[in-house]
């Protein structure tokens, strides 16, 4: 998953993420009720059970494989990971293996040298503070090593069942892009989802998003020709007034992106 560079405010009880909320409730959505509840239960339909991209096979490696994600795709980073994970699933089989080796696991990832101090530094204090497991909180997740609000969102939503919100390149240029949550910073825009997305579709809306900016509504040209909310959208960009057919993806079939 690749990461937007500007940096997250820690939590919402933290002043910079309260202000970020205010600013966030006076850029308001163009959309009314009725076209954002349309515009979810769509996307619910084509891919009723999205999944994330990412390999991982407990809450430990979903949380290295997410840290590792920044600034790299997710292919390269289950390249890496597969057989990492298949000699250290847990902080102490990490802890084991070393600095070194991890570095060297990891060496096709961009930035690795960095990532690979934070992972160990991360397995030491799961280790010392939450007895080797991953906190289920993201005031918690946020102080581990390396982890942000982005990350600890993801964790989060994957790992714990919790319906949050993590801003990704792909969430801020749609939100921004078709003014549904428009925001300067990606902690106005989660406010913003937060606050617009239907609850019955929050707990998805993250990968529906992703999968959509990903696979559609892309950065460079957005594919407005095969876009399902095309009749919707009220993006300047729109290219196509005549929504795609409503066709459901099953999970599998989505391409892991490159
Ligand atoms: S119509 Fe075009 S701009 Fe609007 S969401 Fe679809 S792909 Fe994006």
């Amino acid at each position: 998953m690749k990461n937007v560079k500007l940096k997250l405010s820690p939590g919402t009880a933290n002043p910079r993420a309260a202000s970020a909320a205010r600013r966030a409730t006076r850029q308001r959505s163009v959309y009314r009720k009725a076209d954002v509840e349309e515009i979810f239960r769509r996307l619910s339909v084509q891919r009723p059970e999205p999944k994330g991209e990412l390999e991982h096979v407990n809450a430990f490696t979903l949380l290295v494989a997410v840290a590792l994600s920044a600034q790299a795709t997710d292919a390269g980073v289950n390249k890496a990971t597969r057989p990492l994970f298949a000699v250290a699933d847990t902080p102490e089989k990490m802890l084991a293996l070393g600095e070194e080796k991890l570095r060297d696991a990891i060496k096709t990832i961009g930035l690795y040298r960095n990532k690979a101090k934070n992972v160990i530094a991360l397995s030491e204090r799961l280790i010392a503070d939450f007895g080797g497991a991953v906190p289920k909180t993201r005031e918690e997740l946020m102080t581990l090593p390396g982890v942000g609000r982005k990350t600890a969102n993801v964790v989060l939503q994957m790992a714990f069942g919790q319906s949050t919100i993590a801003v990704d390149t792909h969430l801020f240029r749609i939100a921004n892009r078709i003014r549904l949550a428009p925001g300067k910073t990606p902690d106005e825009v989660e406010a913003n989802l937060m606050r617009v997305i239907p609850q019955k579709y929050l707990y998805h809306a993250h990968h529906w998003l992703i999968l959509h900016g990903r696979y559609v509504c892309k950065a460079r040209r957005p594919e407005c020709e095969r876009c399902i909310i095309a009749d919707i959208c009220k993006s300047p960009e729109k290219s196509c007034d005549i929504p795609a057919p409503l066709v459901e993806l099953p999970p599998q079939v989505i391409p892991v992106a490159g």
